[in-house]
């Protein structure tokens, strides 16, 4: 080593600070060479765990901010109003608003001592108790992205309402739509199915008469002002089955099926060949539609709209669709798993959700929401769901209700407060929360009070005196929408 070499490492040796091991400016013996390296060594692992460290800290806080940053947007559900035009304020409670029935023999037993305005458990609801939650909705969410109805605007029995058909139904569409454009803009979507009151007879649906429906053609109008334009096609194929879809901006499609077609109860029986293996064309119409968003490109989400959900019901546990149905709309489902992000559904009057098959990968489970009709002892109820606006996932619901009677709404729970479920409702989330309460059965109570808010509770089915079900049994319906996966819980449990 030269002096230059030496004035040199003594430079580096000044310029690397006072830890930095004279040693190595002096040569030496290999021991000092050796204690340099591992010095060296440990100089390079101080340094790496400082950018590590603060690496972790810089992506904690990105995430933080971008967690905090996310886009929530909300969207108004209602279900199932059953207005009935000649809800009585006088007339006594009897079940299906028996009361209103056009017959002299039960007329004559039917005042009641007091006046209700705003409905009774066993009646469906007045016009001013659905002016009243549409008022209450209006206030908690001025302007909501959008509103889903599911379905079931009609009360129960409309038959007794007399008049000439379509127009004693369309009328009554008409009046409904007419109160939510009170209350919200027309350029606010509404995606509404049918339900199986909307139809001239309950479940009815003449699927021999192909595209031959005059009600559809007549309801078209009505929502067709509260959506942007139909396709050709959507306009074809709400004339024939009742079923549609409409973009709520490039990323977000809302699909609306009619599921009376599924429905155990539907009438009349479908014996054609070619309509049993798919009525009316519904699931090929739904399987195209989402194929061609799947390769528009765009990244395109979806939400689905209907009015009774695949699986069984939460009252007897009796099968909602036929089961073939059921297992065609689960395969549908799970090969477009990715892009569907949220499914709604009503008709039970209760707030209760169906789960997938884990090894479906489906994102979305089925959230079934309650009803404004307070006709089976549930108090009215609507909801406020939340999403995130890039992903378009569920992330909570909050569910607001009146007491049976009183017209004043308040809120009534937080899904996510109220079971402690901060990460979303995806089906996997679903699935853990539907876990917990088979082992903790006070979670399972709390989820039994809140399925539907009465004063009969567990049961809610009023007017009867059957027991409420069995816990596995309600669990494993909550778990399984199909009969062979059902049974066999119902057997291991799970
Ligand atoms: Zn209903």
């Amino acid at each position: 080593m030269d002096l230059n070499q030496q004035d040199n490492y003594d430079l580096q040796y000044k310029q690397l600070g006072s830890d930095t091991d004279p040693a190595i400016s002096t040569g030496g013996e290999e021991k000092t060479e050796s204690s340099s390296l591992c010095f060296k060594t440990k100089k390079f692992w101080k340094i790496l765990t400082a950018i590590i460290i603060s690496l972790t800290i810089i992506i904690s806080i990105t995430f933080l901010l971008l967690g905090s940053a996310r886009s929530v947007g909300k969207v108004l559900h209602l279900s199932d109003l059953h207005y009935d035009p000649i809800y009585n304020s006088n007339a006594l409670n009897h079940r299906h608003c028996a009361c209103n029935f056009v017959d002299e023999e039960k007329k004559n037993n039917c005042t009641a001592p007091n006046s209700v305005q705003y409905g009774r458990v066993g009646c469906d609801a007045p016009l001013s108790l659905i002016e009243t939650a549409l008022a209450s909705a209006k206030a908690n969410l001025p302007n909501p992205d959008f509103i889903v109805l599911t379905g079931d605007v009609i009360r129960h029995h409309s038959e007794v309402l007399g008049g000439s058909l379509p127009g004693r139904l369309v009328n009554l569409f008409q009046i409904i739509s007419d109160l939510i454009s009170t209350y919200f803009t027309p350029t606010i979507s509404v995606g509404q199915s049918f339900g199986n009151d909307d139809f001239q007879k309950n479940y009815f649906f003449n699927t021999t008469e192909e595209c031959n429906q005059p009600l559809l053609k007549a309801v078209l109008p009505i929502f067709q002002r509260m959506i942007p334009p139909l396709t050709y096609a959507d306009k074809n194929s709400f004339h024939c089955g009742g079923y549609y879809s409409f973009n709520i901006n490039s990323k977000l499609s809302i699909i609306v099926l009619n599921t009376i077609l599924y429905s155990v109860r539907h009438n009349p029986i479908i014996i054609t060949k070619s309509n049993e293996a798919d009525p009316m064309g519904q699931f090929k119409w739904l399987e195209n539609t989402l194929n061609n968003l799947q390769t528009s490109g765009n990244g395109k989400s979806v939400w689905i709209v209907g009015h009774i959900a695949p699986g069984y019901e939460s009252f007897d546990m009796q099968p909602m669709w036929d089961n073939d149905y059921t297992i065609k709309y689960v395969n549908i489902i799970k090969k477009y798993n990715k892009m569907i992000k949220a499914q709604f559904f009503g008709h039970e009057h209760l707030n209760t959700f169906r789960l997938f098959e884990e090894d479906s990968k489906i994102l979305a489970p089925i959230i079934i929401s309650s009803s404004i009709s307070p006709i089976f002892c549930n108090a009215p109820q609507y909801r406020i769901i939340e999403y995130d606006t890039h992903t378009f996932e569920i992330l909570d619901f909050i569910s607001y209700r009146a007491n049976v009677g009183s017209g004043t709404w308040t809120e009534n729970f937080r899904f996510s407060k109220e079971f402690n479920m901060y990460n979303g409702l995806s089906n996997y989330a679903m699935k853990t929360f539907t876990t917990t309460m088979r082992k903790d059965d006070s979670l399972f109570q709390k989820y039994r009070i809140r399925k539907a808010d009465n004063v009969e509770m567990p049961y809610p089915k009023c007017g009867t005196s059957m027991p409420p079900p069995a816990k596995n049994k309600e669990l494993c319906a909550i778990e399984h929408l199909e009969r062979g996966k059902y049974e066999k819980c119902l057997l291991v449990g799970g």
